[in-house]
């Protein structure tokens, strides 16, 4: 097939995941450019909560989020700092709220979803498949539960987003408390380390936690 200089311009997106369908989803937008996304559907992400300032950028992102604080605190064994923002709060989703959504949009803006690559002719590629983790890379690892509490106990207008009052020996690590009611919450521990084996060692911690 040849193409002429007012063909839209062809452009293959590798991989379904936050930034192609990000993009995809505001094709209308790029009306010179012809998308078509590639995805062989084999990989699912659980789902999660994305966590971010809704900047000026992002405010497409309001309709869909969680809840949003103005305030957040940092905690450490013997000082606690909250800060604060009039306007860009932090801001919580779910990541599939936000894929379906912009799966929404991308069918709307009439895009194609293929499972593998066929085209034959040259097209500009925009590759965001996960990386290969080199082996010994400092690894940011997170186990999380939603938990509910009987009694009103926390204070709903601040997140915490690092308590390093927990275990550090095995990595720099923190809890991660969204309030989303003041009795309905995401507590999520963090972890930056090598090692794969934390897994086990992050769940006792969120038991301990948990039963504190
Ligand atoms: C538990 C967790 C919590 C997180 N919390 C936050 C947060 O609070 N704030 C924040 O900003 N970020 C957060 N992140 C990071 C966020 O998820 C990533 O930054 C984001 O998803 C990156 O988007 P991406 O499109 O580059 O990659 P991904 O979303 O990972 O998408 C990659 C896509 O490529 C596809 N794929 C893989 N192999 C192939 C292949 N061979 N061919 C075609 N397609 C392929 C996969 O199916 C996937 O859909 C979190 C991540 C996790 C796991």
């Amino acid at each position: 097939m040849s193409k002429n200089i007012f063909d839209k311009a062809d452009v293959i997106l590798l991989g379904a995941g936050c930034a192609n369908l990000s993009l995809a989803a505001r094709a209308n937008e790029l009306i010179d450019y012809e998308f078509t996304i590639i995805d062989p559907g084999i990989y699912t992400a659980q789902n999660h909560i994305w966590g971010f300032w809704r900047m000026p950028w992002l405010a497409n992102t309001k309709p869909i989020s969680r809840k949003c604080w103005y305030k957040w605190k940092i905690i450490s064994e013997n000082k606690s700092i909250i800060h604060s923002t009039e306007v860009f709060p932090y801001t919580a989703i779910n990541r599939n709220d936000w894929t379906d959504d912009c799966k929404k949009k991308a069918i709307n803006n009439d895009i194609k979803f293929k499972d593998k690559f066929t085209k034959k002719y040259k097209s500009q590629i925009i590759d965001s498949r996960p990386p290969k983790v080199p082996i010994n890379n400092m690894l940011q690892h997170f186990v999380g539960h939603e938990i509910q509490t009987e009694k009103d106990v926390f204070d709903d207008t601040t997140a915490v987003l690092m308590d390093f009052r927990c275990d550090q020996s095995l990595g720099m690590h923190f809890i991660y408390f969204l309030p989303f009611q003041s009795v309905k919450h995401l507590l999520n521990l963090h972890c930056l380390a090598q090692k794969k084996r934390l897994l086990n060692f992050m769940i006792m911690q969120l038991k301990l936690i948990l039963m504190k």
